[in-house]
């Protein structure tokens, strides 16, 4: 047969030469450290992203859901942990439409800040009133910290245009200097209490209100860097929401969609190996048959990593895998079932008691930082809050463990008490510098995102940033990350 004239075969080769190079093969299997939300959220996001032939096995060493876990008070139970969640989550709004879940029906409940001997704000059932007593208190600094609120939530919510359009960032830095600029990279080394008063909000409003929601969100004081700050402030300010039967179905849901493999085991490190040329990981852990390993292309890690949280170690990484500085914020929380001791907070009759929510300020002393009425996950229509002098569900938030006698102060009589000691949130006054996302070729650490600011929907949005990262690393697609002016790439893309 004669050759094809070159005039047919140049088309042709210029065609290939101009078709993308072949695509490379999914990673075969990968590993994720935790079965929390972190956890959960990027085996889905991976295998939405790597397809469903990548094996995914995650490891839990204690319960999925990890920090969205509930507990069980006289047969019902309650959200001991993380509980509301707010109205702008877009991933847990969607995570909840994926997996069929509902919201929780509301229960209205009014809030007041306690100084340790009166009430320095009460909330009323009269919207107007409420304006008014913050004017009254505070003159404008709420219209101030709104406006400061609103820019910085704006800024963040263009996150998911850029998730959307597969953009992915390879450090905590970059991701928020495409969000805001140098701005959103000063928020996470000056105070919130800073910022504010430099939008004109008053001391006396940054003592009341702020230390307080501090004090209730991270358990910390107006020192938090003013991103933490921010989201912290956007969860009280706004409206929030939870999952009819609790959170953490969010995880079981996840998982059970992805039918990753749950490996009940705590991994206890990760060392490197090579297999004709590519990295490959090993992981180490502990179960109730023993001790093991197995191998993976990629691993992600979504436990925190700093000293007083694991006993992680790296073995055969060049640099080594070592330096997490920083430390994390202990706290407790106490799940009371019991009656209220209204007097204390200056109500001798309990049928006058009219909060279900009790901040406090940052005084010396005061042994709790915020106690709250809880209802059950699951909320029927019948449902209704139980009354002051009823007994109730409290969940009351301290540095310590409670004695009999702080019991007895907040106390008439209780049938149950619950205590769980935590490392919550890092220490975010002791902050330095914020830890990676990338610790090795196709090793990553989800977790490190909570330095900047730590809710459910900070990790499913950095759950999604991994999951796209890890994509776009392995096929080396690097026009998706750190690229710079995304507002405007987003823009104009089709
Ligand atoms: C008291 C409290 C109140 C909160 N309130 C809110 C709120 O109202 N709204 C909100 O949005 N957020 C809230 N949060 C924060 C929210 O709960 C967390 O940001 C989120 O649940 C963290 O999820 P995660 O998967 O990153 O971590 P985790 O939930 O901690 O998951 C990590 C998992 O890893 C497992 N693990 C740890 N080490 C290993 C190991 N070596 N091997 C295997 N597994 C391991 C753990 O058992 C755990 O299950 C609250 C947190 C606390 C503690």
């Amino acid at each position: 047969m004669a050759p094809p004239p070159a005039a047919l075969l140049l088309p042709a080769l210029a065609a290939l030469l101009a078709a993308p190079a072949a695509a490379r093969a999914p990673p075969r299997s990968i590993a994720v450290v935790g079965a929390g939300l972190g956890g959960s959220a990027v085996a889905y996001f991976l295998q939405q992203h790597f397809g469903p032939q990548v094996q995914l096995d995650v490891y839990e060493a204690a319960a999925v859901g990890g920090r969205l876990a509930t507990l069980t008070v006289n047969k019902q139970q309650y959200e001991s942990r993380g509980a509301s969640i707010h109205a702008l989550s877009l991933h847990m709004q969607d995570f909840v439409k994926i997996l069929g879940l509902k919201h929780r029906r509301e229960v209205a409940g009014k809030s007041a800040i306690f100084s340790g001997e009166h009430f320095v704000l009460e909330e009323t059932d009269w919207y107007l009133l409420n304006l008014f007593r913050l004017w009254w208190h505070y003159g404008i600094s709420f219209l101030r910290l709104q406006m400061w609120v609103e820019e910085v939530m704006e800024k963040f919510m263009r996150i998911y245009k850029y998730q959307a359009h597969g953009y992915a960032f390879s450090s905590l830095e970059e991701l928020l200097r495409s969000l805001g600029g140098d701005a959103f990279i000063n928020m996470t080394q000056r105070s919130v209490a800073e910022s504010l008063l430099e939008v004109g909000v008053t001391q006396r409003f940054v003592d009341d209100v702020i230390a307080a929601v501090l004090r209730s969100s991270y358990g910390q004081s107006v020192l938090v860097p003013a991103f933490a700050g921010a989201m912290s402030l956007a969860g009280a300010q706004g409206s929030t929401w939870a999952v009819e039967g609790g959170n953490k179905l969010v995880c079981s849901g996840l998982l059970k969609l992805t039918k990753a493999k749950v490996i009940a085991a705590r991994v206890t490190g990760v060392s490197l190996h090579s297999s004709e040329g590519r990295a490959l990981y090993q992981v180490h852990y502990e179960g109730s048959e023993g001790q093991g390993s197995a191998f993976y292309d990629m691993v992600v890690v979504t436990t925190p990593l700093h000293p007083s949280r694991s006993n992680f170690t790296f073995k055969n990484f060049e640099p080594p895998i070592t330096d997490f500085p920083g430390a994390f914020q202990p706290s407790v929380t106490s799940v009371v079932h019991g009656y209220l001791n209204s007097s204390y907070f200056g109500f001798p009759d309990p049928k006058l008691f009219p909060f279900a929510s009790i901040l406090t300020t940052d005084t010396p002393d005061l042994f709790f930082n915020a106690m709250d009425n809880i209802c059950p996950v699951n909320i029927s229509a019948a449902f209704r809050r139980k009354q002051p002098q009823e007994a109730a569900v409290w969940r009351v938030l301290s540095q310590q463990p409670l004695d009999k006698q702080q019991l007895k102060t907040l106390f008439r009589s209780y049938y149950s008490v619950q205590v769980t000691e935590w490392q919550t949130y890092p220490r975010y006054d002791a902050a330095k510098s914020l830890p990676p996302i990338v610790l090795h070729e196709n090793l990553f650490y989800l977790s490190s995102v909570e330095w900047v600011a730590s809710s459910m929907e900070m990790i499913a949005v950095a759950a999604k940033n991994v999951a796209l990262l890890a994509y776009n690393r392995w096929h080396q697609d690097l026009e998706k990350i750190d690229q710079k002016d995304l507002m405007h790439k987003v823009k104009t893309e089709l």
